[in-house]
């Protein structure tokens, strides 16, 4: 059985899809995808060698190899030029996903879409996304086991499209499509969020060093999160 998670992220794939999962661990995606999917392909890569042999078990335990390459190695570097027409990396910290993308602009020749599940700091990827020409097209969140996790869909195009300008500091922070669609789950993130800022602007307010352009931050984030809360 599929976590929610992973399965929200795989319902974003297209179907007969060419994809690589990097950081695959167990491969469940891939097998997943390729055992509902029988025109799905896929590469597992892999930078460790633990979760490398975990994949290679899964995918010969579906009987998968033929469909499914696992591969030992650094982020993109698994893969060979426009080889893959989308990627997926899920479960990691969003400023690590960003380096590996970001380390391997060359192999995203023929990627027609990018589906991104950062665990932590979503915002490093929205505005890697920005920077590089990507077009923000989904988001979504959900909660599963007591953690909330995101999950962001990119593909070549405007990278201005979804953003109101004038908030966009904001929207890159709390994700566009979220902030839209403002539903329980975001709420719950955001709820929680606030009350830690609060506490630490009580902190920083109280110190003898006080940092003035920290205290400005904080009460603008605050100040967003009670509108978004309200
Ligand atoms: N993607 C799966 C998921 O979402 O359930 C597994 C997530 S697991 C927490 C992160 C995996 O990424 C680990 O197996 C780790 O070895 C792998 N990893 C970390 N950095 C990597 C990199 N630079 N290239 C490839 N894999 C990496």
């Amino acid at each position: 059985q599929l976590s929610n998670r992973l399965a929200l992220v795989a319902s974003f794939l297209p179907e007969k899809s060419n994809f690589a999962d990097i950081g695959s661990d167990h491969a469940y995606l891939p097998c997943y995808v390729c055992l509902r999917d029988e025109k799905a392909k896929a590469i597992a890569g892999e930078v460790n060698e633990g979760p490398y042999q975990s994949a290679l078990n899964e995918v010969n335990a579906h009987n998968l190899s033929d469909r499914i390459d696992v591969r030992l190695g650094n982020g993109l570097q698994v893969l060979e030029e426009n080889e893959v027409n989308q990627i997926v990396i899920a479960g990691m910290g969003g400023p690590l996903i960003r380096d590996i993308l970001d380390e391997g602009k060359d192999k995203l020749g023929a990627v027609d879409r990018i589906i991104v599940q950062p665990n932590i700091d979503a915002r490093s990827l929205r505005i890697w996304f920005k920077e590089q020409g990507y077009a923000l097209k989904e988001e979504e969140i959900l909660e599963e086991n007591g953690h909330i996790y995101e999950v962001l869909v990119a593909e070549k195009g405007d990278p201005l499209s979804g953003y109101e300008t004038e908030q966009i500091e904001k929207e890159l922070w709390l994700g566009p499509h979220l902030l839209k669609k403002n539903d329980q789950t975001f709420h719950q993130k955001w709820r929680a969020e606030l009350e830690k800022k609060q506490y630490i602007l009580e902190q920083v307010q109280r110190s003898s060093q006080v940092d003035e352009e920290k205290i400005v931050q904080l009460k603008k984030e605050i100040t967003w999160l009670k509108e978004v809360l309200a």
